[in-house]
């Protein structure tokens, strides 16, 4: 005889891996949004939501689950969850911070070295044969460089921690100045001015919003090089079209972007920029520690009434 889940049911909105869906199915009792519809009795007993942060939770739904109470995303952004509009029902809202950082940071590393470096170029140069005919071009050395971290948080510290053996100089741009040695700036476009390599990891929203625009590309100069491994929506991506085709900066290493997964983006035909399929946290290691958050979260907030790592 199985015994029954300790839980109320779950709405789980969101493809996850297949080891992440297995604990949640061992958990909890899941359902997935086309199982509410023409079922008014189901949305009746739905308290909680999985998600993970390249989802959309839109307040219509929100407003379908009159017994909701909390919605537990799967990633440390949430960016696409209307938290205040969430909170002002009383829904609790749950994030994953931390068990993330070393992953995010180690891509954005990876990227940075990838681009500097043209490893992915270089890659293809071997396996294609082309190494035989001609040498390959002469890259950039990271030593030496200015690195500019918008959003020195979590993630960004754990960036510039990783940066400092490579022999480079350290500033960061975000709304409070820290109790560091590292020059703040105050303002994004200064900041990129006075540096060589701009990495973005601050959160997405209205706040940041196309932080990165044409003036901070052309401050960043001709050879300067932005990664990103926030959110799409934090950069301008026309503008940064327009700033790599126009030789503004020499370069770009994404990780996220506007429309996810990319489409039909001008940005997959340059050979100055280096994608990742927004993959910062993407390893089995660190989405396996993230799904035990957000099931600890869950589980202990409908156990204790408090989650562990809410939101705001
Ligand atoms: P965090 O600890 O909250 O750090 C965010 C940093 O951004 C803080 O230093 C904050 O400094 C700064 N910031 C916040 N709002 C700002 C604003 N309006 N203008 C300028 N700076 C602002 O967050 P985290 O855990 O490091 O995560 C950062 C972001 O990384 C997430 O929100 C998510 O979007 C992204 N992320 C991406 C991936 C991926 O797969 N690529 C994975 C995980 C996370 P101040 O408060 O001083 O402004």
């Amino acid at each position: 005889m199985t015994m029954p889940l300790p839980f109320p049911p779950i709405l789980k909105v969101g493809v996850f891996p297949e080891r992440i869906d297995q604990k949640l199915h061992q958990t909890f009792q899941l359902f997935e949004p086309g199982d509410l519809d023409g079922d008014p009795a189901l949305c009746e007993r739905i308290e909680g939501i999985v998600t993970r942060s390249n989802y959309r939770i839109a307040e219509a739904l929100i407003d379908r689950l009159p017994r909701l109470r909390i919605i537990a995303t799967n990633g440390v952004g949430y960016d696409g969850i209307p938290v205040e509009y969430a909170q002002k029902k009383g829904v609790v809202v749950t994030n994953t911070p931390d068990v993330l950082n070393e992953a995010v940071a180690e891509l954005a590393l990876g990227l940075l070295l990838s681009l500097l470096r043209h490893i992915p170029a270089a890659d293809a140069f071997v396996k294609s044969g082309a190494w035989q005919t001609a040498p390959f071009p002469l890259t950039t050395t990271l030593a030496g460089k200015r690195v500019g971290i918008v959003g020195l948080g979590r993630i960004g510290r754990e960036i510039a921690q990783r940066l400092l053996p490579f022999r480079v100089e350290i500033a960061y741009f975000g709304r409070t100045r820290q109790d560091l040695t590292w020059d703040f700036y105050d303002d994004v476009e200064k900041l990129a001015a006075d540096t060589d390599i701009l990495i973005v990891c601050c959160p997405g929203g209205p706040a940041t919003h196309h932080l990165i625009n044409a003036a901070v590309l052309r401050a960043l100069g001709p050879s300067g090089v932005l990664v990103n491994v926030a959110r799409g929506s934090v950069v301008d991506e026309a503008q940064l079209c327009a700033a790599l085709a126009g030789q503004v900066i020499a370069g770009a290493a994404l990780d996220v972007f506007n429309e996810e997964p990319l489409g039909d983006s001008p940005l997959r035909g340059f050979s100055n920029v280096v994608l990742a399929p927004h993959m910062g946290s993407a390893t089995n290691e660190t989405r396996l520690r993230m799904a035990d958050l957000a099931i600890d979260n869950l589980s202990g907030f409908f156990k204790t009434g408090q989650a562990l790592t809410p939101v705001g």
